[in-house]
């Protein structure tokens, strides 16, 4: 098994509910093999109240009862500790591992024996666990929801019943709100199976290689293309003969098309935003270099097209918040720009025109702005090998030295952010971190810095090239921008074989 397991939580009345309602068939199966693992916790057993209720009228009268809040609070604290003191034990265990694999030097351009996962921080500070309470009132449940839950290392859901639960312990307690869909149910345990059935599936090891989520519907914003099974012929209808032809281009073509064909009759609404897509890659790629910061949160998914004409693009980069554009002429970027809603607060904006610019200062009052030169690593396989330097995850131990060495752009939330996604590396000196470096939020690789004592060795190509190889493995295209001006880090971009996009890079804030 590779990856991470993953423990589900669930607070409910009906505990045996769930735990039977998962435990049959590929879920079972997983959980014996210990890819996930499911706790299910009675509220009732915490009240206490001698009769063992959990529930009440509501205040100010109207049907039905509602869950009181002392029971529910309870139960969660006592899951809470139970997290916390597993995710402390494996503290332990995971430094005695570190101890062992520093004992075997690693060469600069082999990724670790051991990636930080993306669930967290290996050790010391540990994020907060999610809450998620299963309600009519939350946000509608998606394949995308799915998979960004799917990282977490600990989900807790909380299931209501009755008319539901007391306010004040939902706001004590609950960090998602999340309904499956616009119905209500009797009670929550059937939502949060829904949740866990489709979260499970996103977990390595979770299906087997028959099995794969990859080419399901939603996968790449389009429902499945029909299938068939034998017999070939069945009630005097035939299987499509180019099923059988062995010509797996054209059976590839051919899905394809039935599932763009199928997405338009049915789900309207997913098809617009598949040919949305579509129509930002086409025009973006006219010019790939100067675009690969706009190409590449689109191909990884994280990136919701609002916008696609012919002489402009506006995305919507979902982990950063950032808004990325680029225009044929000024007409277009307005146009463009109508669609960004004004009253957010915190608004980045990265722009590849500079007329854009001043729109941006006139519409949004934003006017810091940073220039800077894209440069795309376009070569398939990694940098030639260079200095032997042991490159590593940074951990939540290392924030203080990168933030009092890198607090020029980004602030200390975020840089923890990179380092507790697993995104951050650096190679020590003998007294501690000599040089970091990390992929950003959106995509592109930046934050390199060695430290004053230790330049001129050759540690910031040898780490630059060991992200490159780790950005090629998960199949990314490894870019980076940078700032007008810094001429040693453009040296190192040429040194390194990325290629100079030949346009400008505004970003916006
Ligand atoms: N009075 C509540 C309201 O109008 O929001 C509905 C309560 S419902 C009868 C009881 C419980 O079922 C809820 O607390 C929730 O946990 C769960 N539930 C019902 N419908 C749901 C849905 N569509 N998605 C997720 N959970 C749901």
């Amino acid at each position: 098994m590779n990856g991470h397991v993953m423990h589900f939580h669930v607070l409910t009345l009906f505990p045996e509910m769930v735990s039977q309602g998962l435990s049959e068939s590929i879920l079972g199966r997983a959980a014996q093999r210990g890819c996930i693992e499911l706790e299910t916790v009675n509220i009732r057993d915490y009240t206490e109240n001698r009769h063992k209720k959990v529930d009440d009228y509501p205040y100010g009268g109207g049907a039905g009862m509602l869950m009181q809040a002392q029971p529910v609070f309870d139960a969660c604290a006592a899951v809470k500790e139970r997290i916390a003191a597993r995710r402390s034990g494996e503290g332990r265990a995971d430094r005695e591992a570190a101890k062992e694999a520093l004992a075997t030097e690693v060469p600069a351009t082999e990724p670790p024996a051991k990636e930080a996962s993306a669930k967290g921080v290996p050790y010391g500070a540990q994020p907060p666990v999610r809450v998620v309470y299963v309600t009519p009132q939350g946000e509608v449940f998606s394949q995308r929801m799915a998979e960004e839950l799917a990282a977490e290392e600990d989900l807790i859901f909380l299931c209501g019943h009755y008319e539901g639960i007391d306010e004040r312990v939902l706001e004590e307690v609950v960090t998602d709100y999340v309904s499956i869909g616009d119905y209500v149910l009797t009670g929550g345990e059937l939502p949060a199976m829904v949740m866990i059935d489709a979260i499970s599936r996103m977990v390595p090891g979770v299906l087997k290689n028959e099995e794969s989520a990859e080419t399901e519907s939603f996968q790449d914003g389009l429902l499945e293309y029909p299938q068939y099974t034998r017999p070939e012929i069945w009630h005097g209808r035939q299987v499509p003969s180019i099923l059988l032809s062995g010509d797996h281009a054209k059976v590839g073509k051919w899905r394809l098309e039935q599932s763009e064909e199928r997405t338009r009759q049915r789900r309207p609404d997913l098809y617009e935003a598949y040919s949305r897509k579509d129509r930002a890659v086409s025009w973006l790629s006219k010019d790939r270099l100067s675009h690969m910061d706009m190409l590449e949160p689109i191909r990884r998914g994280q990136a919701d097209v609002i916008r696609a004409e012919e002489g402009g693009v506006l995305l919507h980069d979902r982990p950063s918040g950032v808004w990325m554009l680029s225009a044929s002429d000024a007409d277009m970027g307005e146009r463009l720009l109508s669609e960004i809603p004004r009253g957010e607060k915190e608004l980045l904006f990265a722009v590849h025109q500079d007329f854009l610019v001043e729109s941006i200062d006139r519409r949004f009052h934003r006017n810091r702005v940073n220039v800077c030169r894209q440069a795309v690593y376009t070569r398939k396989t990694p940098p030639a090998p260079d200095g032997g330097f042991m490159v590593r995850p940074l951990t939540a131990r290392d924030a203080d030295a990168v933030y009092e060495n890198y607090h020029t752009v980004h602030s200390r939330e975020y840089l923890l952010g990179r380092i507790g996604a697993g995104a951050m590396f650096g190679i020590d000196g003998p007294e501690g971190l000599a040089a970091f470096a990390g992929v950003h939020e959106e995509g592109s690789m930046g934050m390199l810095e060695v430290l004053p004592a230790f330049r001129r060795r050759g540690m910031g190509e040898a780490l630059e090239a060991w992200l490159i190889s780790w950005m090629l493995k998960k199949g990314w295209v490894p870019y980076c921008q940078i700032f007008d001006g810094n001429g040693p880090s453009l040296g190192l971009q040429k040194k390194l074989g990325l290629k100079l996009a030949s346009g400008r890079l505004y970003w916006i804030s």
